[in-house]
């Protein structure tokens, strides 16, 4: 049997030709013409005024985080169950991320738990929509304007995806995006942060070109970062960009047809294929491990190994990460849900380029698990 990657990429459209483009007229770095391309043409796509490349979807929460003047003594609530560019680009910034649980359906943070956790210290909430149904944004909304609080949102997993027919990444003060190779559409490493404020906009410009100063280019009033986006990823992100709507067909159409062939496996869960305010673009494919199955996501994970088939487990807490424990953040925090699906999840092939008969075969492979 062939081996069947978690992850593989779709890079047959314009890719190579704007890619050749680049060679031919020698715009490689971040000055090139195809940069200020892609943040048009990608902030459109989400309907806001500004749109700012950077190398990665990770120094994009840095740069939302030090463009909002976020820093010591400030409090960041977002979720537990995230990556932890997250957290780390809060903490890094000096201020105090405070954890929330998540949803047991959807595995996004629980939005009914926020408002508890709300202190005078508290700057901001961190959305993160997860794994390919969006926070239900409602409540959040209405707590951010209640208390003055400012809205980061992470949309790097929801490229294409909406909230009640509204953009994914048209919610945060700043929104980011993150075009790795899983991501929906990638530029290889790369992410964007958008917004429709023209101070922030000039603050992350600022902030991702050291700081540079237009008038007194080497005169520095701040620090600031090399997070430039290179002419060659962005000729990438526009070719992908072009493809983005099939690309969510195509994500879709992975995900209802696993839940056709898994939904007989009592043994897991699937994922929710719709919520009342969006259906699934399914990020990745993600299934939990039931509590009567004897065996963990390690041993499954292992076995679908022996067959080529490349897998992944969940993430794993914020509140329960070693660095974060030795630092002392989140003494005596507990969130039983996250806990638990970061203990019992997993999730198997779901890249763009995956085939249906791949999907056949892996369904077949767990089926012949759970038998
Ligand atoms: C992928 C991802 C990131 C990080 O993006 P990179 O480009 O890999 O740095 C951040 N947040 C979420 C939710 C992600 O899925």
């Amino acid at each position: 049997m062939n081996p069947i990657p978690v992850n593989e990429p779709l890079l047959d459209g314009n890719e190579k030709k704007y890619l050749f483009e680049c060679i031919e007229t020698g715009w490689i770095s971040s000055e090139g013409p195809f940069v200020k391309q892609f943040e048009d043409q990608f902030a459109a796509r989400v309907g806001r005024k500004h749109g700012i490349a950077v190398s990665n979807g990770s120094v994009a929460l840095d740069t939302a985080i030090a463009a909002l003047e976020i820093g010591q003594g400030d409090e960041v609530i977002l979720p537990t169950f995230t990556i932890i560019s997250c957290a780390a680009a809060i903490v890094r910034a000096g201020a105090v991320p405070v954890v929330v649980d998540c949803d047991p359906d959807t595995w996004n943070m629980d939005v009914n738990l926020i408002e508890a956790k709300i202190t005078p210290r508290t700057k901001a909430i961190m959305v993160v929509h997860i794994y390919g149904l969006p926070v239900d944004m409602d409540l959040v909304l209405a707590l951010a304007d209640k208390y003055g609080l400012q809205i980061i949102e992470d949309a790097a997993e929801m490229h294409g995806q909406t909230y009640k027919g509204r953009s994914c990444g048209s919610f945060g003060a700043i929104s980011t995006f993150s075009f790795y190779p899983n991501k929906h559409i990638t530029t290889g490493e790369g992410g964007m942060l958008v917004t429709d404020d023209d101070k922030l906009a000039e603050r992350c410009r600022a902030l991702r070109n050291l700081c540079f100063q237009p008038e007194k280019r080497f005169v520095h009033e701040e620090l600031g970062w090399n997070f430039r986006m290179t002419n060659l990823q962005a000729a990438v992100g526009v070719a992908q960009l072009e493809r983005l709507d099939e690309f969510v067909a195509r994500k879709r159409h992975m995900g209802q047809r696993y839940t056709e062939l898994l939904s007989d496996i009592p043994s897991l869960q699937l994922p929710r294929s719709r919520t009342d305010y969006a259906e699934n673009i399914y990020w990745v494919y993600a299934l939990i491990l039931n509590d009567d199955v004897s065996f963990g996501t390690q041993e499954v994970m292992q076995r679908l190994a022996k067959y080529k088939i490349g897998t992944r487990p969940f993430f794993w807490c914020m509140h329960e990460q070693p660095i974060f424990r030795k630092m002392a953040l989140f003494d005596g925090v507990s969130c039983p849900v996250a806990e638990k699906i970061a203990r019992r999840g997993f999730y198997i092939p779901s890249g763009m380029a995956l085939k249906n008969e791949q999907i056949e075969q892996v369904a077949k492979i767990l089926h012949e698990l759970f038998a």
